[in-house]
């Protein structure tokens, strides 16, 4: 085991007490080569989104043996929420991921998308520095470390979150649905229910075993430094007229939600790993 070596090989020097496996979990960049490090809590070394530089990064054996594993599970009836600014679907059944760069379970706990005013711009993550019309995320957190959601927030390991830049091309039949009923939530902080069923699987329809991850943050306020990011390389290709409709929602002040974006943060000492 290298669980001992990697405890004596930390970025800053300093002793971790965390577990061998969140140890694992936090690489970053030394002099070139991918160390662990321990994790500090000062909002500023790990936050999210950034660039990803991928034609730097060579395919990672142990994300490639060890696959992301997808256990969704059909929601019996769908909720939709304007929460002013942004579109967000909670999910009540018992979906879960594992594998991958993950060593325990999480669940899946809400999905909700990022978009600009116009397609050329409106994704958190950049790949290349190029920059994509939107950005969908899949939020999962610990379960098998963690009481709630709430709990795994402030954990290192607590969160998960499923990425795939948003292209304009064919309509998307997974967010069919969702776009459907998004008239009836035009108004900041209305809800719906939908009483049909819906299959989460259908937002992950391209290949999930090309992907890059790396520790990072919420994109939102707390900027929590907690989440596993895990960016699909295919992107979530949606029409111009689901984009439209993502467009037509409102925020608090009544004006069109869109560029609810955050801009790409310095990667600093972190690594980014390929599963490919
Ligand atoms: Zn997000």
């Amino acid at each position: 085991m290298r669980s001992f070596q990697f405890q004596r090989r930390t970025f800053d020097g300093l002793i971790c007490s965390v577990s061998r496996l969140q140890h694992q979990k936090l690489v970053t960049l030394n002099k070139g080569i991918c160390v662990t490090r321990c994790h500090s809590n000062h909002v500023g070394s790990y936050q999210s989104p950034v660039d990803i530089a991928s034609k730097s990064l060579s395919c990672d054996t142990d994300l490639k043996n060890y696959p992301l594993q997808i256990s969704y599970q059909v929601e019996k009836e769908l909720d939709i929420e304007n929460n002013g600014y942004t579109v967000v679907v909670p999910i009540k059944q018992n979906s879960f991921i594992t594998g991958g760069p993950l060593q325990d379970r999480y669940r899946l706990i809400q999905f909700h998308l990022h978009w600009g005013c116009s397609n050329d711009r409106g994704s958190e993550h950049t790949v290349d520095g190029q920059v994509y019309a939107g950005e969908i995320h899949l939020v999962h957190w610990n379960t098998d470390k963690y009481g709630s959601f709430q709990e795994a927030l402030t954990q290192p390991d607590g969160l998960a979150v499923l990425g795939a830049v948003v292209k304009i091309g064919r309509e998307n039949p997974g967010m069919k649905l969702v776009v459907d009923n998004m008239d009836k939530v035009v108004t900041s902080g209305s809800r719906c229910t939908v009483p049909s069923q819906f299959d989460p699987q259908t937002l992950l329809s391209y290949d999930i075993s090309k992907y890059w991850t790396y520790p990072g943050s919420l994109t939102t306020p707390e900027y929590n430094e907690s989440v596993t990011w895990i960016v699909f390389c295919e992107p979530f290709v949606i029409s111009q007229n689901q984009m439209d409709a993502l467009r037509s929602l409102r925020n608090p002040e009544g004006k069109c939600i869109c560029d609810n974006f955050r801009d790409v943060k310095p990667l600093s000492q972190r690594c980014i790993r390929a599963s490919f």
